[in-house]
């Protein structure tokens, strides 16, 4: 099945107006594509590059119509935006990812089920809806442990690692004064050796391709930088390409997908949880690559042809999280950074800095890996902590 193409000049609506919408509506206009962005927050910094924003919340029965009859097709930059607004533009307008894909993800549980149930490795993992069944996962998976809340949670919010028996308790109080109806799941924690991931572009046909894989570091939950290529075998990309191109094709995903994995010591991969977006850890592609993760999402929705995924410099990604943008927003930061060969600032324009908020990234390229990783890590040390 082919997509009709979407001519430039077409209106292209996004949901959720952050920085990925922001990078996303960049890379639209400088294709000829017009933007109309929807995020109920007149902060949020895909609004500045709209032709059109919405702000109203996502309930609201005018703003769906006025929407719904402006856009050529629609997707999304947050997972998080309500399924059911997905399922009824979809009937209405093209909608990429489908609002089947969006509500199998958005749930940590159903998208581990999911995943298992196609022999997806994942890590082992228990539903949960009150303090006892906490107690039998617990039973069950062993400590160390971590709780996450199954709807909702980014950068690490809404989720506990459980050590000890004293954590166990404190997670039982925090699910017995949730409200009814909340769920959880509790998975073994994983003592990975790297976390890895990777971008999957595929359209309607089926078509896919895999950008080269990476490796993350997190703090807090938050991730800290990007490594690209991984320093990981041959053997090691070809199993973290396949399984991620098998778990966005099992889910017949339309879009761009991100992949987060574990390798575990022997070499085993384990899939964390897949995003149906771009993707921060895939921030590279504007720098050093050819097509960026943002032109790929475009290009899906828009019916063109897929774009390769070649990297042009291996790089290292830092994010600027919470305060560490005041480290770069002063006349010593912005003279040492412009003075970095390889390194490109981006900033976010977000108006307040909060604890744990992302505030922009740099991109630190190098014709070699090593020289890339020593400037990043230089630069991270010169940030000002805690994050
Ligand atoms: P988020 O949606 O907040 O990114 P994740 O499930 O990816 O949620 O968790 C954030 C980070 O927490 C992961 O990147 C990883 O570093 C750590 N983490 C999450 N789950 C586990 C686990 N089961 N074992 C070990 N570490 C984990
Ligand atoms: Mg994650």
């Amino acid at each position: 099945m082919t997509t009709p193409i979407l001519e430039p000049g077409s209106i292209l609506g996004v949901l959720g107006g952050g920085q990925l919408g922001a990078m996303f509506a960049t890379a639209a206009r400088r294709m000829g594509y017009r933007v109309a962005v929807w995020d109920p927050d007149p902060d949020a910094p895909a609004h500045q590059l709209a032709a059109h924003s919405y702000t109203s919340p996502f309930p609201d029965p005018t703003s769906r119509e006025q929407f719904v009859s402006l856009v050529h097709a629609v997707t999304l930059e947050w997972e998080n935006v309500p399924a059911e607004l997905c399922g009824w533009l979809e009937e209405r307008c093209r909608m990429t990812p489908s609002s089947a894909v969006l509500r199998t993800l958005q749930d940590r549980i159903e998208q581990k089920q999911f995943l298992s149930s196609r022999l997806l490795s994942v890590p082992s993992f228990a539903a949960v809806e009150s303090a006892g069944q906490l107690n039998l996962a617990v039973d069950r998976l062993g400590l160390p442990a971590v709780c996450k809340t199954a709807k909702s949670g980014y950068d690490g919010k809404g989720q506990w690692i459980l050590r000890s028996p004293s954590d166990v308790k404190l997670a039982e109080t925090i699910l017995e004064q949730a409200k009814s109806g909340q769920r959880w799941i509790v998975e073994q924690f994983i003592p990975f050796v790297r976390e890895l991931s990777a971008l999957v572009v595929r359209n309607e046909s089926g078509e896919c391709r895999v950008y080269p894989v990476v490796e993350n570091r997190h703090e807090q939950g938050i991730l800290r930088d990007t490594l690209v290529p991984a320093s990981v075998s041959p053997d090691v990309t070809e199993q973290a390409e396949a399984l991620s191109a098998q778990a966005v094709a099992a889910l017949q995903g339309v879009g761009v997908f991100c992949v987060e994995l574990f390798q575990t010591e022997d070499g085993n991969l384990l899939i964390n949880e897949i995003a149906p977006r771009p993707h921060n850890s895939g921030h590279y592609t504007l720098d050093v690559c050819t097509v960026s993760q943002f032109e790929q999402q475009v290009r899906v929705i828009c019916g063109l042809p897929l774009g390769e995924v070649r990297l042009l410099s291996p790089a290292v990604m830092v994010n600027l999280i919470g305060e560490d943008v005041r480290s770069v927003m002063s006349a010593a930061g912005f003279s040492t950074l412009y003075s970095t060969s390889g390194a490109v600032l981006h900033l976010y324009g977000k108006p307040m800095i909060r604890p744990g908020r992302k505030m922009g990234h740099v991109t630190f390229a190098a014709p070699q890996k090593e020289t890339a990783i020593v400037t990043a890590q230089k630069f991270i040390a010169t940030l000002r902590r805690p994050v």
